[in-house]
């Protein structure tokens, strides 16, 4: 540790930013399981997935052995709009909590889509107009993911598509107008437009829908269009790939003070951010150079990894994508609706899954009232009103610096605060008006989601 004083915000210079991602699949031993053609059980390949994806992001998706991948100077551009994203020292918690514990959060509010999303949104729509595409078509749960995808599409004039998770729709519709602000269009979803939306709402009437149904929506209009494919916001090694970019920059920015993180600490919703925040941290635990713990943070409403399977499972509730090696709560799993953050996708990046089942890092799952207490500390202390999803790892966090009170340690902490919070304030008031449960799913209301799992021999 240097003796240099470290300010409030650790910035980059442009000129160290990034040039590469980085892609931790090439340092590990255990390789994630590949996906399967769900029809022949045989691993994809490149040309079927082309068939849905992006050519080079097919490519991106199934290379387990390439390092770092240039990012394309377009897309440098386009990061150098929003980014190098601030990694802040929360000095005010710290004293607020009265912790030995420094605690260090990167930032990725930062932009209109209010979230990480953008630095995958825009790889994407990259890789799409170079192909000659049209448009894209996507789902979005929370929202996050369709805004980014909008203005990414946006900025290359390409078409986008969006299916909606329903109760979002209603429950967010100025998210869904900031969509067509970027001049997207958007549906929905379960919707009467799709086949297999048509299917969904017969067999589950009145359902306000959920990420798994969305994506099968989406599937189905790229396949079936002329000049689209379709893109995914999360849980994709490509979408990792992109984000490596936080962790990335976080780590040059450490590197400046000479700072060495003792945890780090993300929400977990398909495992992207997370995902991007550890690569290069990760990459030296597995390369045997350095060690840290990892925490991974789920809601007790939607535990993929805590309470989950390590099995092959759909990755939507179409059944329509190929299979994919996960910790997963089975497809067929819808969680409850009254759930604030959108955390709630069923499985998990099967990057991370193999990860955590190699013992590499620890999944916690946290109660949602839990989460906003830390939400509304945060706010206070810190001044940024965080989305419900980076307040599981604001708890965690907390939970982290309050122990080292107690034991005097004085742990490094890092943790990814992933975005703003002003679109999900429906959540806020549920918890302000003592309105908001933390209901935990019953090992009775998990069997139908695993009994939804393939059986594969
Ligand atoms: C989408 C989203 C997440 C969860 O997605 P991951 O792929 O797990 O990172 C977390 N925080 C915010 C703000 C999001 O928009």
């Amino acid at each position: 540790m240097s003796n240099k004083t470290i300010p409030y915000k650790i910035y980059l210079d442009e000129h160290e930013m990034p040039k590469q991602w980085y892609n931790m699949r090439a340092d590990m031993k255990n390789k994630p399981a590949p996906l399967l053609n769900p029809g022949t059980l045989k691993p994809m390949t490149v040309e079927e997935l082309s068939g849905v994806f992006c050519k080079e992001l097919a490519k991106q998706e199934l290379d387990d052995t390439t390092a770092y991948i240039d990012i394309p100077d377009e897309i440098l551009k386009f990061y150098k709009m929003y980014r190098p994203s601030p990694l802040v020292r929360a000095y005010c918690l710290e004293e607020k909590l009265k912790t030995p514990a420094k605690i260090y959060y990167k930032f990725e509010g930062n932009n209109t889509s209010g979230s990480h999303k953008l630095n995958s949104a825009i790889a994407q729509a990259y890789y799409a107009k170079q192909q000659g595409l049209k448009g894209v078509t996507t789902e979005t749960g929370a929202g996050q993911w369709g805004t980014a995808l909008s203005m990414a599409c946006s900025y290359f004039d390409l078409d986008c598509k969006v299916y909606m998770v329903k109760v979002s729709y209603e429950q967010k519709p100025f998210r869904r107008e900031v969509m067509r602000t970027y001049g997207a269009s958007v549906t929905p979803s379960p919707s009467e437009t799709t086949e297999v939306g048509k299917r969904i709402l017969a067999e589950h009437p009145g359902t306000t829908g959920s990420l798994g149904c969305a994506i099968s929506e989406a599937v189905e209009a790229a396949v079936g269009t002329e000049g689209y494919r379709y893109v995914l916001g999360s849980v994709l090694n490509q979408v990792l790939l992109h984000q490596s970019v936080i962790g990335l920059e976080t780590k040059a920015a450490l590197d400046k003070y000479d700072i060495t993180p003792d945890l780090i600490i993300g929400c977990a919703g398909g495992g992207s951010n997370l995902g991007g925040l550890i690569s290069p941290f990760m990459g030296e635990k597995l390369r045997g150079e350095k060690d840290y713990h990892f925490i991974a943070v789920e809601p007790a409403s939607c535990p993929s990894f805590t309470r989950g399977k390590f099995a092959y499972d759909f990755c939507d509730t179409g059944k329509v994508c190929p299979l994919a090696k996960m910790y997963t709560l089975g497809s067929g799993f819808i969680p409850s609706a009254n759930h604030a953050g959108g955390l709630r996708y069923h499985g998990m990046s099967t990057v991370l899954s193999q990860l955590y089942d190699d013992g590499l890092m620890e999944a916690r799952a946290v109660e949602q009232t839990a989460v906003f207490e830390a939400a509304e500390q945060f706010a206070r202390i810190e001044g940024i009103l965080p989305a419900p999803e980076s307040s599981h790892a604001i708890r965690v966090a907390i939970d982290e610096a309050v122990k080292c009170r107690e034991t005097g340690e004085e742990k490094t902490i890092v943790f990814g605060l992933t975005g703003t919070g002003y679109f999900d304030m429906v959540a806020y008031e549920n918890f302000h008006n003592g309105n908001m449960t933390d209901y935990i799913p019953t090992d009775e209301d998990l069997k139908p989601g695993f009994e939804s799992l393939p059986k594969m021999d």
